[in-house]
């Protein structure tokens, strides 16, 4: 281990408490299970460490020898760390987010914003296939979701310092620069058969921000690299979005439980149970101010500049792939449930996923789009 990475081991640990208060704020509730192992020889393990600006816990039940499950550990918080370094959207100012708990100096998505309007930047294969994943939704969705929203959220800047609504005049000119069409995608094919990938943005002050779907990316790699090591059974949980691997210790489907989206309250409005899917919800209550008895939240609509105006609380999504959970979470909070329907038609179609879709209105009604088979039961007072 290098200086630098026992410094930050160091640092961590001390900030242990911090991250459990991160851990009350999340969205889900995973059901604790003490009980004891129906397979004898499987044993549970656990690791919680705080990356990609939030507290991400990974649980593993195997029965490989211990050795081997550090190593599984090792492996995906490394994964984890080298995502963060592509696509933290908080890395300009040293002093920006959560301080010296980020990892990463200066991200690639970072880089990309600070030569907007200048030059193209050669990315990772990581950055290029999920800009091109989201720019395909943002067509699909006439921008509901908009990887080029990155300045429109520095001006918001909630969950951060933003505390109060920004001038008319700043927001009108944050949008300005905040249209998906001015990404500039490229893949070049070097003399040695190398394939180079690009991105350009085409406006000065223009900003990248996948905040909206990086962690459901993230939760994807790591179940491959988790069943890589012939792991079937595992939970994890990167800052709420949750992927639920085969079975938990008593060999049933993981209980995840939705936390109860009125600003206010307490507890949790349904239950799910699943095997091979993740869970990923979007709502108002997560990070906002108030200002003059009105909610400000975090997910903006880029058709006024302001966060969306919705009789939505909460829109949860239950696919075997994260990166949808995740994408189509915020997608059809912008959306609203009409107009996802298509959306989510079209992308079962396209993709073979399952996907299904929860949505929680402020009268408490909840509805659901879905196909599939699910384990799901609401408590009162949200009802169908
Ligand atoms: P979480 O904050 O739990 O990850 P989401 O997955 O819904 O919640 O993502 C919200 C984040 O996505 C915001 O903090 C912002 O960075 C980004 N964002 C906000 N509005 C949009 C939008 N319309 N399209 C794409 N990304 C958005
Ligand atoms: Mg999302």
């Amino acid at each position: 281990m290098t200086k630098k990475q026992n410094l930050l081991k160091k640092k961590l640990k001390n900030k242990f408490y911090l991250s459990l208060f991160f851990v009350i704020i999340l969205n889900i509730i995973i059901f604790p299970n003490f009980s004891c192992s129906e397979n004898l020889s499987a044993e549970e393990y656990s690791r919680v460490e705080f990356v990609l600006g939030t507290v991400c816990q990974i649980r593993l039940l195997t029965a490989l020898p211990k050795k081997k499950v550090d190593k599984v550990f090792d492996d995906c918080f490394a994964e984890l760390v080298k995502l963060d370094a592509i696509f933290n959207a908080n890395t300009e100012h040293s002093d920006y987010g959560i301080g010296e708990l980020d990892r990463t100096e200066i991200s690639e998505l970072e880089l990309v914003n600070q030569n907007a309007g200048k030059e193209p930047v050669p990315v990772s294969k990581e950055l290029f296939e999920l800009l091109k994943i989201t720019i395909d939704i943002a067509e699909k969705t006439d921008g509901a979701f908009n990887p080029a929203i990155g300045a429109l959220v520095k001006c918001w800047d909630i969950g951060f310092s933003g505390k109060s609504v920004p001038p008319k005049k700043e927001i009108l000119s944050t949008l300005a620069i905040s249209n998906f069409h001015d990404i500039e995608l490229k893949e070049t094919k070097s003399s040695s058969g190398k394939i180079e990938y690009t991105v350009f943005l085409k406006k000065t002050g223009m900003r990248l921000d996948l905040g909206g779907v990086a962690k459901g990316y993230a939760a994807d790699k790591l179940s491959s690299i988790i069943r890589r090591f012939g792991i079937e059974n595992a939970l994890i949980d990167i800052g709420g979005n949750v992927f639920a691997l085969g079975k938990n210790s008593k060999g049933q489907d993981w209980s995840i439980g939705l936390k109860n989206p009125n600003i206010g309250e307490q507890g949790i409005a349904g239950v799910l149970h699943v095997s091979g899917l993740s869970v990923v919800t979007s709502g108002n209550y997560e990070r906002y101010f108030k200002e003059d008895g009105k909610i400000y939240h975090h997910i903006l609509d880029c058709k006024t500049g302001y966060p969306v105006e919705t009789r939505l609380n909460a829109v949860s999504v239950i696919s075997d792939k994260s990166l949808y959970a995740d994408l189509l979470s915020t997608t059809c909070f912008v959306l609203g449930e009409e107009k996802s329907r298509n959306l989510i038609v079209e992308l079962r179609k396209k993709t073979g996923s399952e996907i299904s879709v929860l949505f929680f209105y402020k009268d408490n009604s909840v509805r659901l789009i879905s196909e599939d088979k699910l384990s799901l039961e609401v408590k009162s007072p949200f009802a169908f």
